[in-house]
C-alpha cells in the first residue's frame, strides 16, 4: 500500500449501517463520548438495503437502549417502529395446496422437553420492519453524535504487511463508463483510514469474506444460506383483520404464522428443500408474505419466486391476501450454516483480528431454531462497541477481546445450541434430517459441501405453468443504478457457460413458456429474482445489471460458481421503505 495516499482517518469506522452496525456505534458512542465513530452504508438511504421477516426478540435491543439512550421509549418513532406484537403463534405443515395443520403444539411441546424445536415460539417478539428499524436506529445513532454516511460503497479492505491489523477500506471509483474509462466526472474511490473496523455488511458481506481471505480466518464448515423472497401485500380491512385473528387493532398485538411443507417440501413424494413460508401483519391492513428456502436447492429449474406464487394460492394463505395489491417487494440471502460457519482465526479462535471484527450476519449469527438472527445481530453489536471500549490502548487486541465476550454471552450460547440443525438437513434432507437435527450437538460434526454444488438435472414437480412477472417484483423493490457504470456482476468464464452449463441444463429444461414452446434456460436466468441474467446472442450475460437486488444468490446458486457480485457505485440497488 502506499503511503502518499490522503488519508481520511477515524477512530472507529463500522462498514455497514444495519441493526448491527448501528447497535456497535450507538453502544459505543454512549461509552466513550468522545471517540470518533463513523458509519458507511452503501445503500442510499438507511435501511434501503435492509430486508427482513421480521420478528425481533426484545431483550438485547431493550438493554442497548436503555442504557445508551435514555427515554427512548418516548419517541413517536419509537411506537411506529415497535407498534406490534407476536400475541399469536402459529405454525403450519401445508399438504398440498388445500390441506393445512397447526402444528404449534409440537413445538409447546419441544419447548417443554428442552428440545430444540421449542426455540421456534415468537410470543412476545416485535413484529418489525428492518427498513423502518434501521433508520430509527440510524437517527439515534446519529443524535449521538455518530456519522451515518450514505452512499458510500467500500469495494476492499486493507492490512498490514503482516495481515494482523486492518488499515482502512477503500471506496468504489466513481464516475467510470460501462467499458471501464474515466468519465469527466471520475472520483477515485478514496481511502478512509480506521483504528478499529467494525464489519456489518449483513449477509456474504463482501469485505467481510475478503478480510476472511487475506487475514487468513477459517469456517469449521462452509456457510450455507437459504433465499428469502418477501412482498408486502394491502389487504382489505377485513382480510386485515381476519388474519390479526380479529383483534383490536389497538391493542397493537398480532399473530405470525411459519409454514412448512408444500410448496417446497412434501414428505417421501414431493419436492424435498429446507424452509418454508411466513405470514407477518406490517400495519395499515399490510401483510408481509415471504419465503425462505435453503440455497443446496437441486432444481436446475427452480426460482424462489414460483414457490412464493404456489404458497400464495395455497387456500391458507389465499383467504387472507386474495385480491389484494403488491405494494413492495424484494430479495435477500440469510446465513444459515450457524456455529460451525462462523470464520474464526485458526491460532486463537477470534471472530476477526486484532483491530477488526466481524458482527451480525456477516459473522453468521442466525439462529435457524428460532428462524431469527436480529436480536444476536444486535447483541453482538453491542459486544463489539464494548471490547473496542476496552481495549481502545490495545488494539491488536480487540478481536480477542469481543471473541471471549462473545463466548460468554447468549449469542454464543444459542449459536450453540442451534449447531449442526441445518447441517444435519443439508445431509439428510428434510424428511430425515429434521427429527435428527434434536439431536443437535451429540451428532457427529458432518461435511457439508457449498451450497452451489447440490443442483441435480432434476426438476421442481410443482411448477406454477407461468412465468414469475420479474419486472413488476424489481419495480417494487425500486431497485436503481446509475446505468452507465461497469457492471458490477461478473461472469469469470464464459466458456463455462457454453460448453458445460448450457450442455448439462438444456437438455433437461422444459420449464419456461414461449406462448406454448418450452426454451431450455440457464439456471442463473431461472433463478435470479431480478431478471438480471437473459441470453444474448447466444451468451448468458447479466445484461440489466441496474436491476439487480444486491440479494447475491447468483454468486453463491451458479452451479460452477462462475459468478461474483462486486459493489456498484454508491447509492444503487434497491430502495425498501417497509420491508
Ligand atoms: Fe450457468 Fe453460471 Fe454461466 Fe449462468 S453464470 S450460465 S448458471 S455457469
Ligand atoms: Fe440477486 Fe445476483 Fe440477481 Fe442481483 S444479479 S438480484 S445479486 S441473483
Amino acid at each position: 500500500m502506499s503511503n502518499d495516499k490522503d488519508y481520511n482517518k477515524v477512530q472507529v469506522l463500522i462498514v455497514g449501517a444495519g441493526p448491527a452496525g448501528l447497535a456497535c456505534a450507538i453502544q459505543l458512542k454512549a461509552q466513550k463520548p468522545d471517540i470518533d465513530v463513523c458509519v458507511i452504508e452503501k445503500a442510499a438511504d438507511l435501511g434501503n438495503h435492509n430486508l427482513s421477516g421480521a420478528a425481533l426478540e426484545a431483550e438485547p435491543l431493550h438493554t442497548l437502549l436503555d442504557s445508551a439512550v435514555p427515554g427512548w421509549q418516548d419517541s413517536e418513532q419509537d411506537k411506529d417502529v415497535l407498534a406490534n406484537k407476536v400475541s399469536k403463534d402459529d405454525v403450519m405443515f401445508f399438504l398440498g395446496k388445500k390441506i393445512s395443520f397447526n402444528i404449534f403444539f409440537a413445538i409447546k411441546l419441544a419447548k417443554k422437553f428442552g428440545l430444540g424445536f421449542g426455540q421456534m415460539i415468537h410470543k412476545g417478539d416485535y413484529i418489525v420492519s428492518i427498513s423502518k428499524l434501521t433508520k430509527w436506529m440510524g437517527r439515534l445513532a446519529k443524535e449521538l453524535g455518530v456519522e451515518v454516511l450514505t452512499g458510500f460503497a467500500a469495494e476492499d479492505i486493507i492490512l498490514d504487511e503482516s495481515a494482523d491489523k486492518a488499515i482502512g477500506v477503500k471506496l468504489v471509483d466513481q464516475g467510470l463508463d460501462k467499458e471501464g474509462n474515466k468519465q469527466p466526472n471520475f472520483v477515485e474511490g478514496e481511502i478512509i483510514g480506521a483504528d478499529f473496523i467494525v464489519l456489518a455488511e449483513g449477509c456474504d458481506g463482501l469485505l467481510t469474506e475478503k478480510f476472511v481471505e487475506k487475514a487468513g480466518l477459517q469456517r469449521q464448515s462452509p456457510q450455507l444460506y437459504s433465499v428469502g423472497i418477501k412482498e408486502l401485500i394491502k389487504v382489505s380491512s377485513e382480510q386485515y383483520s381476519k388474519f390479526t385473528s380479529g383483534r383490536d387493532p389497538a391493542l397493537r398485538e398480532s399473530r405470525v404464522v411459519h409454514a412448512m411443507g408444500y410448496p417446497i417440501w412434501t414428505p417421501v413424494f414431493g419436492p424435498g428443500m429446507f424452509g418454508g413460508g411466513i405470514m407477518y401483519p406490517a400495519g395499515d391492513d399490510n401483510i408481509a408474505v415471504g419465503m425462505i428456502v435453503g440455497a443446496d436447492w437441486k432444481y436446475h429449474d427452480f426460482n424462489p419466486q414460483d414457490a412464493l406464487t404456489n404458497f400464495k394460492s395455497h387456500r391458507f394463505v389465499k383467504q387472507f391476501i386474495d385480491g389484494g395489491t403488491v405494494v413492495e417487494a424484494g430479495a435477500k440471502m440469510i446465513p444459515e450454516g450457524g456455529y460451525y460457519a462462523i470464520p474464526r482465526d485458526p491460532q486463537i479462535g477470534s471472530i476477526g483480528k486484532g483491530n477488526c471484527v466481524i458482527v451480525g450476519d456477516s459473522a453468521g449469527f442466525v439462529n435457524m431454531l428460532k428462524i431469527k438472527g436480529l436480536h444476536n445481530a444486535i447483541d453482538s453489536g453491542t459486544v463489539a462497541a464494548k471490547a473496542i471500549a476496552e481495549t481502545q490502548d490495545l488494539p491488536r487486541t480487540t478481536a480477542a477481546r469481543y471473541t471471549e465476550l462473545i463466548d460468554r454471552s447468549n449469542v454464543a450460547k444459542e449459536m450453540k445450541s442451534a449447531r449442526n440443525f441445518r447441517q444435519a438437513i443439508a445431509q439428510f434432507g428434510p424428511l430425515l434430517g429434521m427429527p435428527l437435527s434434536v439431536l443437535g450437538g451429540l451428532l457427529p460434526e458432518f461435511k457439508i459441501e457449498e451450497d452451489y454444488k447440490a443442483m441435480t438435472t432434476a426438476r421442481y414437480t410443482l411448477k406454477t405453468g407461468q412465468q414469475f412477472d420479474k419486472d413488476t417484483f424489481t419495480a417494487m423493490a425500486a431497485t436503481e443504478h446509475r446505468e452507465e457504470q461497469p457492471s458490477h456482476l461478473k461472469i469469470l468464464d464464459s466458456n463455462i457457460c457454453a460448453e458445460k452449463c448450457a450442455p448439462k441444463w438444456h437438455g433437461h429444461l422444459g420449464r419456461v413458456f414461449t406462448g406454448l414452446k418450452p426454451v431450455p434456460q440457464s439456471p442463473c436466468i431461472t433463478f435470479c429474482p431480478a431478471g438480471v441474467y437473459e441470453t444474448v446472442h447466444g451468451q448468458v450475460k447479466p445484461a440489466n445489471p441496474s436491476n439487480c437486488l444486491h440479494c447475491k444468490t447468483c454468486q453463491r446458486k451458479c452451479p460452477f460458481d462462475n459468478i461474483r457480485w462486486t459493489v456498484p457505485e454508491g447509492a444503487g440497488g434497491p430502495r425498501y421503505k417497509r420491508m
